[in-house]
C-alpha cells in the first residue's frame, strides 16, 4: 500500500491502461470550495443542529419549515462558491480517458459547473424540488409566503429532491452505478467517509470483481486497509497530480 502524496508511477501506468474508470465522489471533495461535510461543525445559526437529524423525513414531518430553511441556507451556500481543482480534473479526466463514470454522493452539482458531462447522483440535488406526497418534480410555484411552498396541483408540501437518511436511492441511478463498479478495471473512491450505505458497497463490489482500488482522502476510512492505493491529501491537490 502506498501512503505518500507523490502519486505512484504504477498508478499513472494502470489508470492509462485502463479501458473503463469508475468513480466515487463524497462531500469531501466539495469540501475545498467551501461546502462542509456533515461530520464538519456547522457555522452560524446551524450551529446547534446536527445535519444527520434534520435530513431525514422524521425531521421534515416534525419541522419542515426548519428543514426547508435548512437547504434554501445550503442552496446559497453553494451557489456562492465555485468548484475547484478536484472537480476540474475530473472533467478532464473526463474528456480524456475513454470511459469514465462519475458517480457522486454529494447534491450540490459542482462536478457538473466543472464540465463534467455524465453524473449519476446518488443523493439527488439541491436545485431541484419535488412534491412531497405524489413525488414529482415542481419547476415553479406560486410564492405564497408560506414555508414550505405548496405543490401547484396537490397543495402537499415541496421538499428538496435529495435522499434523506433511510430513505432509498433512485433505483435506476443505483443500477447504473453498482453496473459501473461490477466492470470496471479501476474505482476511485474520494472524499467519502464510505460510512453511508448502499454508496458504501461500490467500492467492495468493484474490489471483489478484480479492479484496482485507489482511495483519495486527507484521513483513513475503514476502505484504506483494503485500498491498493491510499493517498493521503485533499482531492484538490491530488486529483491534477493524476492528469497527464
Ligand atoms: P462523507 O461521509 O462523504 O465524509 C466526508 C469525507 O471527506 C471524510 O472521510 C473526510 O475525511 C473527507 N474529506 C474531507 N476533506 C477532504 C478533502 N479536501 N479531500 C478529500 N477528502 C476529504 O460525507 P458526510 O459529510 O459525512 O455526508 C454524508 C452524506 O451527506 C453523503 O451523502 C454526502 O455526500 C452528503 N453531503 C453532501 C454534501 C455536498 O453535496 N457537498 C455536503 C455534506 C454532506
Amino acid at each position: 500500500m502506498h501512503n505518500q502524496l507523490e502519486i505512484p508511477l504504477s498508478l499513472i501506468q494502470i489508470l492509462h491502461r485502463a479501458g473503463r474508470v469508475t468513480v466515487l465522489t463524497g462531500a469531501g471533495i466539495s469540501a475545498e470550495s467551501g461546502v462542509p461535510t456533515f461530520r464538519d461543525a456547522q457555522t452560524g445559526l446551524w450551529a446547534q443542529y446536527n445535519p444527520e437529524d434534520l435530513a431525514t423525513p422524521e425531521a421534515f414531518r416534525r419541522n419542515p419549515q426548519l428543514v426547508w430553511e435548512w437547504y434554501a441556507w445550503r442552496r446559497d451556500l453553494v451557489s456562492g462558491v465555485e468548484p475547484n481543482a478536484g472537480h476540474r480534473a475530473l472533467a478532464e479526466l473526463e474528456q480524456r480517458l475513454p470511459m469514465l463514470t462519475l458517480i457522486t454522493q454529494n447534491v450540490d452539482g459542482l462536478h457538473q459547473r466543472a464540465g463534467s458531462r455524465r453524473v449519476i447522483e446518488l443523493h439527488g440535488n439541491l436545485f431541484r424540488t419535488k412534491c412531497l406526497e405524489e413525488e414529482t418534480l415542481v419547476e415553479t410555484w406560486e410564492d405564497r409566503g408560506e414555508i414550505p411552498p405548496r405543490c401547484p396541483r396537490c397543495g402537499a408540501w415541496l421538499r428538496p429532491d435529495v435522499v434523506w437518511f433511510g430513505e432509498m436511492l433512485p433505483t435506476a441511478a443505483l443500477r447504473e452505478a453498482e453496473t459501473a463498479a461490477l466492470s470496471c478495471d479501476i474505482f476511485f473512491s474520494i472524499g467519502t467517509s464510505t460510512l453511508v450505505y448502499p454508496a458504501a458497497e461500490l467500492p467492495l463490489m468493484a474490489l471483489r470483481s478484480g479492479a484496482t482500488l485507489v482511495e483519495i482522502n486527507p484521513q483513513p476510512t475503514p476502505l484504506s486497509e483494503l485500498a491498493d492505493f491510499s493517498l493521503r491529501g485533499p482531492a484538490a491537490e491530488v486529483l491534477p497530480m493524476l492528469l497527464p
